[in-house]
């Protein structure tokens, strides 16, 4: 799966992206991450991206020209892949678990980012087929919503994670949040490993599982219930 991000931060997206699972996945051949600086679309001598809004008020916005120009560049770059394009925004419909399977049926997915005070308006309509949100918070740009976009459906391309289980049976994905797990040591300051955990009846084990994972859920996200 391709994805490419529209950026002024390139190196923000390269640098997560170069390390952990994705990285792995990336080098493997499973995911093709590209940013592309849509700085490099200004016309301007200074590089300049960004102008006041007509109209008046505070900030500065993101021009359409370079926006769309840029856009046209990376369109062009691998244009037989089914595509969709995102612009993520605080104005977006919540980013979740189903939209992240979603988007994972596509071949490409191009990621907007935007800064200062946004985008003129012209060029999202002009460019992109939804607007995502990672949350009812407003932050300064668009790249932490991208990276979390790749993550959630890079991790769903087969072959990035060592088995479709790593992804299916989790928190949220399977519809309730996952059962607690331990590790070594079997005590930790007096807590003790639940005594099934260790029995080796698998049978067993399953059954403290799911009715550990509805009493998690019921405690921390009843809504999900
Ligand atoms: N003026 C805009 C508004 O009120 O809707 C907010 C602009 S925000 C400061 C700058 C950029 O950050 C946005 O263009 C968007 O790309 C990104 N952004 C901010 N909050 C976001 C969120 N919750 N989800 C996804 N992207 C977000």
């Amino acid at each position: 799966m391709r994805f490419d991000v529209m950026t002024l931060f390139p190196q923000m997206i390269e640098e997560y992206c170069g390390k952990s699972i994705i990285g792995r996945g990336i080098e493997a051949g499973y995911l093709q991450v590209h940013a592309h600086d849509i700085r490099n679309y200004s016309k301007d001598k200074h590089r300049r991206v960004d102008d006041t809004p007509y109209g008046g008020g505070m900030g500065m916005l993101m021009s359409a020209v370079p926006v769309c120009d840029c856009y046209d560049a990376v369109r062009a770059m691998d244009p037989e892949k089914k595509t969709r394009t995102v612009y993520l925004s605080p104005k977006g419909k919540l980013f979740n678990q189903k939209k992240a399977v979603e988007l994972a049926g596509y071949e490409r997915v191009i990621l907007l980012c935007g800064h200062y005070e946004g985008i003129d308006s012209r060029a999202i309509e002009e460019i992109c087929d939804e607007e995502l949100s990672v949350g009812d918070y407003v932050l300064t740009g668009g790249e932490l919503g991208a990276l979390i976009v790749i993550d959630a459906v890079g991790r769903l391309i087969d072959g990035v994670l060592a088995d479709p289980s790593c992804y299916t049976e989790e928190s949220i994905a399977s519809g309730l949040l996952e059962y607690p797990q331990y590790t070594r040591p079997e005590v930790f300051r007096g807590k003790r490993v639940p005594e099934v955990l260790l029995s080796g009846n698998h049978k067993e084990i399953e059954k403290w599982r799911y009715r550990a994972a509805l009493e998690e859920t019921m405690r921390k996200r009843p809504d999900l219930l």
